[in-house]
């Protein structure tokens, strides 16, 4: 049955060529504004002079140095500073990881226990947050439209999600041009990213939500159509523009209310970013298409839906299956994308760590809350065969 669900989504977003300039608008005439930033190559593409430009005359400050996975040691330093300066709007511009940094230090200002770790792991509940504004420049995480985080801690190599309604964006501008400086290893992550996501609230047992599963498969076949142009000519504006929006819909809650939801793949893909440093997406295209063959009777319906619309396969149901894991593999590697973690060196031992991290966690995942730690061992060790 099509499930019940409640749904609201307020954030404001500003898409498309030049809306960079809106700014000014979008946050309080009073506000004293933190600029939060990454590695800095928003100094390198023009992004941070429109930001500037857009600010002139505004009480600005700026924290850098925000790092892919973003981790709880470095963003700490941020709520200090924030703290220090009684910073009362932040400006997030750059990819997934500054956003979502950003998102923890909202939450982390005005937070007033002894040890911030336990916002990240469900101890210590939000009750407030600094309000957030976003400038995206990285198409895949969806972060520019949803409530979610996922913090990183370097001390105890933990990866965790977070995510309240408090840590939505006011406002998120999306700005297609920002992204053609992004290399091509980015892109292709993103388009991956963006791919699984859409996948996990889709790829899962039928309930009769046609129009959800007809959205969540157009995002899909959009991908798919604009992977290669995008890749290929990386000022191609229509392309840049609909794998942006594709990005942003693929996780804005939209697809997933009303459906069952797996995201088995992204909490065991965040486990390999946390043991061995491998690329968020790229974790997930080691995980999702082994956990495909694993749970094909599972998902076997959904499969063969899949299998038929979204990749136009033909045959028995049998065949369907096969093919739409096959497809799924031949997508992430088009994009130069390995589908085994035995690519990265990942072996027994990390797979036997993952395991009992899981185990410790008492944690079972999947739609159906059946994929114990067990299974995940057998998952991660068909990517290493
Ligand atoms: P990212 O980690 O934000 O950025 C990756 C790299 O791209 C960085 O080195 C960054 O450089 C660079 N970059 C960003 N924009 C650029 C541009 N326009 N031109 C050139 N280089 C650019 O990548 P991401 O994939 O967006 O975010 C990944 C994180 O998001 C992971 O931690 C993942 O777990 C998380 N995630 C969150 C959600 C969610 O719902 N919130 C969902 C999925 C994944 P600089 O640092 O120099 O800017
Ligand atoms: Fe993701």
């Amino acid at each position: 049955m099509f499930n019940n669900f409640v749904y609201q989504n307020p954030v404001r977003i500003l898409f498309g060529k030049g809306q960079i300039a809106q700014l000014d608008r979008q946050i309080p005439k009073d506000a004293k504004i933190l600029l939060t930033y990454g590695g800095g190559s928003i100094f390198k593409n023009g992004v941070y002079e429109q930001v500037k430009e857009a600010l002139s005359g505004r009480n600005v400050i700026e924290f850098g140095g925000i790092e892919a996975n973003p981790t709880y040691e470095t963003l700490m330093k941020a709520v200090e500073l924030a703290k220090k300066e009684n910073i009362d709007f932040l400006l997030a511009v750059g990819g997934g990881s500054v956003l979502d940094g950003t998102k923890f230090i909202a939450a982390a200002i005005p937070y007033e226990g002894d040890d911030a770790w336990q916002l990240v792991t469900g101890k210590a509940r939000i009750r407030e947050a600094t309000p957030i504004g976003a400038v995206l420049t990285l198409p895949a995480t969806g972060s520019e439209m949803n409530f979610f985080a996922v913090i990183s801690r370097k001390e105890t190599h933990e990866k965790k999600g977070m995510g309240h309604p408090l840590l939505y964006p006011v406002f998120s501008v999306l700005d297609p041009e920002t992204t053609y400086s992004l290399p091509k290893q980015q892109i292709a992550n993103g388009i991956a990213d963006a791919f699984t996501h859409v996948m996990e609230q889709y790829m899962t047992y039928p309930v009769n939500a046609e129009i959800q599963d007809r959205m969540a498969e157009s995002i899909i076949q959009t991908l798919i159509a604009v992977a290669p142009k995008t890749l290929e000519n990386p000022t191609d504006y229509e392309a840049r523009a609909n794998f942006m929006w594709a990005a942003t819909v693929a996780l804005n809650g939209f697809i997933g209310v009303g459906v069952p939801q797996d995201w088995a793949t992204h909490d065991i893909g965040h486990e390999l970013t946390a043991s061995h440093g491998i690329d968020h997406a790229r974790t997930l295209a080691v995980v999702l298409p082994h956990l495909l063959k694993l749970k094909k009777k599972d998902k076997r319906g959904k499969l063969i839906q899949y299998a038929k619309r979204v990749w136009n396969l033909s045959g028995t149901d049998d065949e369907l299956v096969e093919g739409a894991i096959q497809k799924t593999i031949d997508f992430y590697e088009s994009l130069d994308i390995p589908t085994k973690a035995s690519a990265y060196g990942v072996g027994q031992e990390t797979i036997d760590k993952i395991v009992s991290r899981f185990k410790e966690r008492e944690i079972v995942l999947g739609e159906r809350a059946d994929i114990t730690p067990e299974v995940v061992g057998e998952i991660l060790e068909m990517s290493i065969k």
